[in-house]
């Protein structure tokens, strides 16, 4: 049930079909580089675009910008220290800062460390690699299944987990991560049972556990839902015995947090705070504010109590649910269960005339566009070359921003371009970037003709 109302509005509008077509031609086939008022539906990302409440609004204002010790920072503290359980935090400029901060200083006395995750994120494997260590991938089996119906497909797989310390020796092995909910699984949730199991294999091969915490809510929301041990606990209870079992935890706050922009570690650990802060200065900025304005530091320190209130969080992960199934009825090869944060669809199956080759994800993605000015992002042999990932296409939700009827529009659209599948043609890479890992964000294409 819908938990909030409106206070202040934001125009859309959908241009013609002749200027969407233009517009692609324009942006060279790359939805990125679309001006984001020439888009209807913004299903790009969730990470940051999300509407702030009017007590964000109000904590905004009453931003303490002193350079050192503002009241900004100790509510941030104190926040994290109810909802989270942590009683230091180093704040950054968003989950990034956070990782480099952390990852920087856990990984920099062990050359050629090995790291396993139960996936990483885009961001934390470049983290992870700058630090000369190799990421590591061990997710449960059927985290790349789309149609398994089982409920914690974000899980870190113990399996791969001990096969992995078993081939490199417990000694490379200094940091173990989970990630939670699990972004590059489809936003899969992780029990807190398997995050125990998790913290107790770190404990026993003596490796820091370190949770990356981005979208905790959601994941304490699917705990609830589906862990029989929880049913009766609060999303903040849930939370907080979640998170305990880390030494320390990178959160972005463009998430969780329901702000547009910030991050922050925090520990229980004070000799790990202490080697964070010197890294924290020289990157982010005085440990009290780390690149972040006072006010965006009061503003985050409101958005995390309210991320586990039982409302909102039941509202968002619903609202995504919802969304699913609005695509799943229209014919959509949507990935089951729905995830925390984005409904997910298979373009291999929903264009099986193209081969990998021809984009598959990226053609799905710009017919979107066209038919309906929405705009969600290809996850698929685009974004990931020679990986052999399922060709997905993401439709992020952002928070609190959307109603019913945008995701009927989105539905109706994917309903028009399934119809007229056959005549999408594939895609090849007309301008090519320098660093293969992220020729997604700038990489111009065009047509292959049939
Ligand atoms: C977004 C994200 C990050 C990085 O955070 P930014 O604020 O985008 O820098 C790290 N890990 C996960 C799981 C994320 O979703």
């Amino acid at each position: 049930m819908v938990s909030y109302k409106s206070k202040s509005v934001e125009r859309i509008s959908l241009p013609s079909r002749e200027e969407r077509e233009r517009n692609l031609q324009q942006a060279q086939y790359n939805v990125f580089n679309l001006p984001a008022d020439a888009v209807f539906i913004d299903l790009l990302t969730d990470s940051g675009t999300g509407a702030m409440s009017d007590e964000q609004w109000a904590a905004l204002l009453r931003g303490d910008e002193a350079y050192a010790g503002s009241q900004s920072f100790e509510r941030l503290e104190s926040a994290v220290s109810d909802v989270m359980g942590f009683e230091h935090v180093i704040p950054a400029h968003q989950g990034r800062g956070a990782e480099n901060v952390l990852y920087g200083t856990l990984l920099g006395d062990t050359p050629d460390a090995v790291v396993p995750n139960n996936t990483h994120f885009d961001t934390t494997r470049a983290h992870v690699a700058n630090q000369g260590a190799a990421p590591v991938d061990c997710p449960v089996p059927d985290a790349h299944d789309p149609d398994a119906d089982e409920p914690f497909k974000g899980n870190t797989s113990l399996e791969e987990l001990r096969a992995v310390v078993d081939d490199v020796g417990a000694d490379q092995v200094p940091l173990v991560i989970q990630t939670i909910t699990n972004n590059s699984a489809a936003g899969q949730p992780v029990s807190v049972d398997n995050t125990r199991r998790v913290r107790e294999f770190a404990e026993e091969i003596d490796a820091t556990f370190v949770i990356d915490a981005c979208r905790f809510a959601e994941n304490a929301y699917f705990v609830h839902q589906r862990e029989d041990e929880f049913s009766d606990a609060t999303i903040e209870e849930i939370a907080r015995e979640q998170l305990g079992y880390a030494d320390a935890i990178v959160m972005s706050g463009k998430k969780d947090g329901l702000v547009n922009t910030g991050g922050f570690v925090a520990t229980n650990d004070p000799d790990l705070f202490d080697r964070c802060k010197q890294r924290a200065i020289l990157y982010e900025g005085f440990p009290t504010y780390g690149g972040m304005a006072g006010r965006d530091l009061a503003a985050m320190a409101v958005g995390l109590r309210e991320a586990v209130t039982e409302t909102y969080v039941a509202d968002r992960v619903e609202q995504v649910r919802t969304f699913g199934s609005l695509l799943a009825d229209v014919g959509a090869p949507v990935y089951t269960p729905t995830g925390g944060h984005a409904v997910y669809l298979d373009a291999a199956e929903a264009l099986p005339h193209l081969e990998a080759t021809a984009f598959p994800g990226q053609a799905l993605v710009c017919a979107l566009y066209r038919e309906g000015g929405v705009r969600g992002v290809e996850l698929g042999s685009f974004a990931f070359p020679d990986t052999d990932r399922p060709e997905l296409v993401r439709l992020a939700v952002p928070r609190r921003t959307y109603h019913r009827e945008h995701f009927e529009h989105v539905a109706e659209t994917v309903k028009t371009v399934l119809e007229n599948s056959g005549a999408i043609s594939g895609l090849e890479i007309a301008t090519d970037p320098a660093i293969p890992e992220l020729r997604h964000f700038t990489a111009g294409l065009e047509p292959v003709s049939p």
